[in-house]
């Protein structure tokens, strides 16, 4: 079966549910146990089969199968949010002493929690190159016990050589995550190299702007069953309701994510050319410089690009942004609708590369309109540009 089909069957067992299409939604904390015995013997395997709500339920187990095999994983950790996915699996694998490599472009969150939580608990951080590829060897020391990658960066767009950084990171005992929200079907984690990738499910998985949700996929047994006992541990779980949104928007994610990346390579290959404009970071764009990598592993894109603009009045950009009818200001991205967000200033922190951008930066989500009103917003845009605000 070819994927598009295989993402309508994921996770779906209508035989089990009286033919409903779609999993019902369970509204479940307790679970009753028909007798000690069967309690006692549910607490061995605590996480087999139904046992109480926070481990899970049909619903749960439904959407963890779906983005297990759509990310070509063994098995999935469904979690409450994209960031409680990321946290859930760091700290399934690192305590006091340990070391944990980082790409420099990692999402702004995941660094916060590098550098007040994990600092505390005395696991120490070194923030990488992400176009380091091999040469991340240099940084792995004997108690490196996580390379966390992300690809493409947060709002900078780089990607990374996965494969050669996993190669590197497994000969010295580490494990490799990756945080794959932008390439959610388009990259496929395990074929990689990857041990541990995480959706925030909240963007294209949810698709509609509507939920709060994350998943960590798991390539072994063994590792599934540290990251399950982790995100348990620290109650990360999932509301029903969202579950259903995100196994609801699962259905279309393939045509949707190809309306998205249609429009924004039409909108990237127009603003490349505008002389208002410095450079786009969007590696499907032949002229982007990771965009050699990107064809080499990705099979697709999506919405989400960068613009840096030339050198510009800040009153002019805001101008711009608040004018806009169909590019809203808004944080997140992945819905059917068309966002945009300044990133100049404080939003792009990075520590171990120099990040210059020529002028102000922005990152656009290009959603679902027409191509045509989406082109015509910008144009109309760049004339509060250039009418200084
Ligand atoms: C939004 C986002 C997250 C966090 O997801 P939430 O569901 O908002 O917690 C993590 N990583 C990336 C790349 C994101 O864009």
């Amino acid at each position: 079966m070819k994927k598009d089909t295989r993402i309508l069957h994921a996770g779906r067992h209508p035989e089990k549910f009286d033919g409903a299409v779609n999993p019902p939604v369970f509204h479940a904390s307790t679970i009753l146990h028909p007798s000690v015995a069967a309690m006692e013997k549910s607490g061995k395997t605590p996480f087999e089969g139904v046992r109480y709500g926070r481990f899970g339920t049909p619903t749960t187990f439904a959407l963890e199968e779906a983005v297990a095999e759509l990310e070509g994983g063994h098995r999935a950790v469904a979690t409450s949010s994209g960031l409680a996915a990321i946290t859930g699996a760091l700290m399934a694998f690192l305590k006091t002493g340990d070391h944990l490599l980082m790409v420099d472009t990692a999402y702004f969150p995941t660094r916060k929690f590098c550098d007040e939580v994990l600092k505390g608990l005395g696991v120490e951080t070194t923030y990488y190159d992400p176009l380091i590829g091999a040469g991340i060897k240099a940084l792995m020391r004997p108690n490196t016990k996580v390379v966390f990658t992300e690809s493409p960066g947060s709002l900078t767009f780089e990607v990374q050589d996965i494969p050669a950084i996993a190669e590197v990171a497994h000969a010295g005992g580490a494990i490799v995550m990756i945080d794959n929200t932008w390439g959610v079907l388009t990259f496929q984690p395990f074929a990689k190299g990857i041990d541990i990738s995480i959706q925030a499910a909240t963007k294209y998985i949810v698709g509609h702007a509507d939920a709060m949700l994350g998943s960590i996929t798991c390539a072994t047994p063994d590792l599934w069953l540290k990251v399950k006992s982790s995100v348990a541990t620290f109650g990360h779980s999932p509301g029903a309701e969202e579950m259903y949104l995100g196994l609801r928007g699962l259905r279309t994610l393939a045509v949707r994510l190809r309306q998205h990346a249609a429009s924004a390579l039409r909108l990237t290959t127009w603003l490349e050319k505008r002389p208002e404009v410095d450079r786009i970071l969007y590696p499907p764009l032949p002229s982007d410089p990771g965009h050699a990598l990107w064809k080499r592993d990705f099979s697709g894109g999506c919405g989400l690009f960068g613009v840096v603009l030339k050198p510009a009045a800040k009153a002019a950009v805001d101008a711009m942004l608040d004018g806009y009818e169909h590019f809203k200001l808004g944080f997140s991205w992945g819905g059917f609708e068309s966002l945009v967000i300044p990133t100049s200033g404080h939003s792009i922190i990075r520590t171990a590369t120099a990040w210059t951008p020529a002028g102000p930066s922005l990152r656009f989500h290009a959603g679902l309109e027409d191509a045509d009103d989406l082109q015509e917003d910008l144009e109309k845009g760049f004339g509060r540009l250039a009418g200084g605000g």
